[in-house]
């Protein structure tokens, strides 16, 4: 058995009356992300730890911004194709681990949600989906409401 390790990192600016999707999930709020895609920017950083696992590079280089293609995609399409890339390569979803840092809305009423999703599409269960929210207590960009910023851990097996 082959076990590899991976994270990922993204941010995105918050901007008002834009949709706001997180892990999958539309949160009532009245900003959302400045971005190419829907901006999930917590499917953006888990894509990028599932890439790491295997060296592929990152989801700017898979999915580009230059493209039409990816223009407003719904990021659980890309995660789709990540998670894809790594049963082809031989391997499965072992676990992951998600921290969100956001000052507002609180996503504690949505994270039961995001876990559901996000585990559908990496084929594993809940239990291996672990999603995490913090504020920055006012401190910094993500304290200022100006941006949220994330970080994704990802094991595979073989
Ligand atoms: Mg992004």
């Amino acid at each position: 058995m082959d076990i590899r390790i991976g994270n990922g990192y993204d941010v995105h600016a918050l901007s008002p009356g834009l949709p706001m999707w997180l892990g999958g999930v539309r949160i009532p709020s009245e900003t959302g992300f400045v971005a190419h895609s829907d901006g999930d920017v917590a499917i953006h950083a888990l894509c990028d730890a599932l890439l790491g696992c295997l060296a592929l590079g990152d989801i700017g280089h898979l999915f580009p911004d230059t493209s039409d293609e990816w223009k407003g995609a719904d990021s659980k399409l890309l995660l789709e194709k990540v998670v894809a890339l790594v049963h082809e390569k031989g391997y499965t979803v072992g676990n992951v681990d998600i921290t969100i840092a956001l000052q507002k809305p609180k996503l504690s009423p949505h994270i039961a949600q995001m876990r559901t999703v996000l585990a559908g599409i990496l084929c594993v269960g809940e239990d291996r989906v672990s999603v995490k929210a913090t504020t920055t207590e006012r401190l910094g960009f993500v304290g200022r409401c100006e941006g949220c910023e994330v970080w994704a851990t990802a094991l595979i097996r073989s």
